[in-house]
């Protein structure tokens, strides 16, 4: 590969994030049958998978804090119910939220979705997600194994790789 030196004055490198997958197991394993959409170009993904929702529950999950956008997934939670409601579609949103409480906005929240969207978004908190089968289409937490039609998890995330110790040790910086 070639290289390039920059030099520069003041550096500034904004790279992203990168999901964990193995925090959560059958994550990797279902190799893209189940969408995230937290990082760019990714939400297209989610939308062709709602727009082929076989019917059924639609899973979503919050991973703990701290990840991107903290409010972003509670809003594609209402945004997802909203959309099941204009079609009278039959089944619920079903989030599972790996935080005791929401990290943010919490009253707004949870005032929106008892409003707007009571029968339709249910909201469990402090859940802990032991595992998940793509193929059976299942998730088993802390409390129940649950079945769905259509899943987009969030796993947790960390800094992408550029930002880990072992990246600048590769090209022997500090
Ligand atoms: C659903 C959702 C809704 C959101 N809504 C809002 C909102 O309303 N308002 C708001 O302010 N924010 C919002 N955000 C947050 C916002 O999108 C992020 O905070 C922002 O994109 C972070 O910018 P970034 O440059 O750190 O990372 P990114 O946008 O992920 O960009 C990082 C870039 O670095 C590149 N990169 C990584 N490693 C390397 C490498 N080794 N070499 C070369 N390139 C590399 C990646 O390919 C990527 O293009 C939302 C996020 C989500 C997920």
């Amino acid at each position: 590969m070639q290289t390039h030196r920059i030099a520069y004055d003041f550096l500034v490198l904004s790279s992203g994030i990168e999901y964990m997958e193995e925090a959560i197991p059958g994550f990797a394993e279902a190799q893209g049958a189940i969408t995230v959409g937290f990082r760019a170009f990714e939400q297209q993904a989610v939308w062709r998978a709602l727009e082929a929702h076989p019917g059924g529950d639609i899973m979503l999950s919050v991973p703990p804090v701290p990840y991107r956008c903290p409010i972003a997934a509670y809003a594609r939670a209402a945004l997802i119910a909203q959309w099941m409601d204009r079609r009278a579609m039959p089944g619920k949103v079903i989030l599972l939220d790996q935080n005791p409480a929401i990290p943010i906005g919490g009253p707004t929240i949870q005032a929106a979705f008892r409003d707007l969207y009571p029968r339709r978004l249910e909201h469990h908190q402090g859940v802990k997600i032991i595992r998940i089968d793509a193929k059976k289409k299942l998730i088993e937490t802390d409390r129940r194994v649950l079945t769905y039609g259509t899943p987009s998890m969030v796993p947790p995330m960390r800094a992408a790789p550029l930002l880990s110790p072992r990246a600048w040790a590769n090209v022997g910086w500090q």
